[in-house]
C-alpha cells in the first residue's frame, strides 16, 4: 500500500478523553473513531489488525477441530425466557421492541441460541462430541463503557460451545479450548496467563480466564512468577489425545494464577516470597464448563449408549476479539507509538523515501516495494511530500516492527537503512539484502507456528 493512496487519518493532539495509552494510540493512529460511548468505527488500520487477530483465532479453533458457523446479532427475548436468563441479565442486556410488539435483545452472548440449535438437529450420542464457534458481534450496555475498545458497548467475539455426552468428554473439551488458546495468544505475541476465576451470570464450576499483565488492567490478580517462564512454541498437538491436552492443562494450572474473586492468602503465601507477584491484569479470554446449565431447562438432550435420553454437557469459551487489539498495544508500545508483535502487524515492513521524487530514490523504493510483495508481504510506502521527521513520526506511531529508509545519500554507497521499532537498532545494507532479511524474519515466525500468511491460512483453505 502506498500511504498517498490510504486512508490513515492520524491526529497530531492527543485526544483528551482517552486515559490509557491504547485508547490514545488507537485514535491518534487512525485506527478508530468512536461512533457513540462505546461504539466504535473500525478504520482501515484498525480493522486490518482486527482481521488479523480474527485469523489467528480461526486459525487456532479449526486446528483444534472446533466448528466455524455464524449466529445473528438480534435474537427472541423467547429462548432467554426458557433459560431463565431474560430477568436475570439485568440492565447490561440491551433489549429491543420490533415493529409487531415481540421482544427482541442484542445478544450479549450465544448460549440460549446455540442450544435451541443443537437440540433441533442433534439427538444422539453418536454425534457428539461437538464444538462450534463463531465470532460476532455482541452488545453490553455496560454502565461505564471505557478506555475505547478495552470496554466498549459493541464489541467483536469469539464465543464457541462444546456439547458432549458426560463430564470426561466435556472436560476434555474444556481442556482443548484451554491448549488452543495458549498457542492462540502467543502467535499475537502475548502472555496470556490462564487463571482460576469466577464464573459470574454464565454459571459453572469450572472457568479460567486469561489475563496480560498490564497496569491498566482492570482486574486484580495474584500469581507465581514461574508462570511467566512457560512458552507454548511450535507444540504439535493432537487435540483428540486426552492425555496429552491434561498434560499441558496440569503444565499450566500447576504455578498458583487466580484472580482477585478466587484469590487465597494461605495457599499464595507457600509460594517463596521472592515468586510471590501482585499486578493488574486485562481479561483476554475466559473459558466455562458448565455441565446441564442450559441443557436441562431447554431440553437439549441426546440417547446415550444405554438408551437412556441426558441433557448434554456444555461449556462455553470466550475470546475478546476487538479487546486484543487493545491489550496487544498496552503491552507493547513506547513514548513514540505501538510496537507491533509480527503476527498481528496490519502491515509487514514501512518504506520512507526521504526524498520524494529524487529519480534514484523513487526508483530503490518501488524495487524494494515489489521484491516485498515478491516475498509475500505486505508494505507500506510513505511516498508522501513530507519531512523525513514527520515521516518517521508517523512510522513510529503506528508501530511497524521493520521500517527500510531510503535516501540519495546511501544509495549512492548502494545501501538502505534496515530499522528494528522494538529496538530502534539500525543496520545499513544493501536493497536485497534488506529484503532477505526482513523476509527471514517473517518466515521464522511463520516455522515456528506464530505466523501463517492470511492467504494461505487453514481459515481459508477451509471455507
Ligand atoms: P468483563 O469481566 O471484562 O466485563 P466478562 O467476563 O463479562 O468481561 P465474558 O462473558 O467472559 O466477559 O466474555 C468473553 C471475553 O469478551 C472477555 O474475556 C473479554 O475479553 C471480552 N469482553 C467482555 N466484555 C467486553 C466489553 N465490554 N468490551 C470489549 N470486550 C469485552
Ligand atoms: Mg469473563
Amino acid at each position: 500500500m502506498r500511504l498517498s493512496r490510504y486512508f490513515l487519518p492520524v491526529l497530531k493532539e492527543t485526544p483528551s478523553e482517552a486515559q490509557i495509552a491504547s485508547h490514545r494510540l488507537m485514535l491518534r493512529a487512525g485506527m478508530i473513531k468512536q461512533a457513540s460511548a462505546g461504539i466504535y468505527s473500525w478504520l482501515p488500520m484498525g480493522f486490518k489488525v482486527l482481521k488479523k487477530i480474527e485469523a489467528i483465532v480461526h486459525e487456532e479453533q479449526i486446528r483444534a477441530g472446533h466448528i466455524p458457523m455464524l449466529m445473528p446479532t438480534l435474537q427472541s427475548a423467547d429462548l432467554w425466557r426458557e433459560s431463565g436468563r431474560y430477568d436475570d441479565y439485568g440492565e447490561e442486556m440491551l433489549r429491543i421492541t420490533d415493529r409487531h410488539g415481540r421482544d427482541m435483545l442484542y445478544g450479549p452472548t450465544n448460549e440460549e441460541l446455540i442450544t435451541d440449535i443443537f437440540r433441533s438437529h442433534v439427538g444422539s450420542y453418536k454425534d457428539l462430541p461437538l464444538t462450534l464457534y463463531h465470532i460476532q458481534w455482541k452488545f453490553r450496555d455496560e454502565i461505564r463503557p471505557r478506555f475505547g475498545v478495552m470496554r466498549g458497548r459493541e464489541f467483536y467475539m469469539k464465543d464457541g460451545y462444546n456439547f458432549d455426552t458426560d463430564y470426561n468428554s466435556a472436560i476434555h473439551a474444556y481442556n482443548r479450548h484451554m491448549v488452543s488458546y495458549l498457542r492462540t495468544y502467543e502467535r499475537m505475541g502475548l502472555k496470556a496467563i490462564p487463571m482460576r476465576a469466577d464464573s459470574g451470570p454464565i454459571g459453572g464450576d469450572d472457568t479460567h480466564e486469561f489475563l496480560v499483565l498490564a497496569d491498566t488492567g482492570e482486574s486484580e490478580v495474584f500469581y507465581d512468577s514461574a508462570i511467566l517462564d512457560l512458552t507454548f512454541g511450535d507444540r504439535q498437538v493432537n487435540f483428540d489425545d486426552r492425555a496429552e491436552c491434561t498434560a499441558i492443562v496440569k503444565e499450566w494450572t500447576t504455578p498458583y494464577a487466580r484472580t482477585d474473586e478466587t484469590h487465597d492468602e494461605a495457599l499464595f503465601a507457600q509460594i517463596p516470597e521472592d515468586r510471590r507477584k501482585t499486578s493488574r491484569g486485562i481479561e483476554v479470554g475466559q473459558i466455562f464448563y458448565f455441565g446441564t446449565k442450559y441443557s436441562e431447562p431447554m431440553g437439549a438432550v441426546v440417547t446415550n449408549d444405554k438408551g437412556e435420553r441426558v441433557p448434554v454437557h456444555m461449556g462455553s469459551h470466550g475470546i475478546g476479539v476487538s479487546r486484543l487489539v487493545g491489550a496487544i498495544i498496552e503491552a507493547s508500545h513506547d513514548e513514540n507509538g505501538i510496537i507491533w508483535p509480527e503476527g498481528v502487524t496490519p502491515f509487514h515492513c514501512g518504506i520512507v523515501n526521504l526524498k520524494q521524487g529524487d529519480t534514484a530514490a523513487d526508483a530503490a523504493c518501488a524495487g524494494l516495494y515489489k521484491a516485498l510483495v515478491e516475498k509475500g508481504l505486505e508494505p507500506l510506502y510513505d511516498d508522501r511530500e513530507e519531512r523525513a521527521g514527520a515521516k518517521f513520526a508517523t512510522m513510529d506511531l503506528i508501530g511497524l516492527p521493520w521500517r527500510i529508509t531510503v535516501g540519495p545519500r546511501g544509495l549512492k554507497n548502494g545501501v538502505v537503512e534496515l530499522t528494528c521499532r522494538r529496538t530502534g537498532e539500525s543496520e545499513e545494507m544493501t536493497p536485497e539484502a534488506a529484503v532477505a532479511k526482513v523476509a527471514e524474519i517473517y518466515a521464522s515466525h511463520h516455522t515456528a507456528g506464530h505466523w501463517e500468511p492470511m492467504a494461505k491460512s487453514s481459515f481459508h483453505t477451509w471455507l
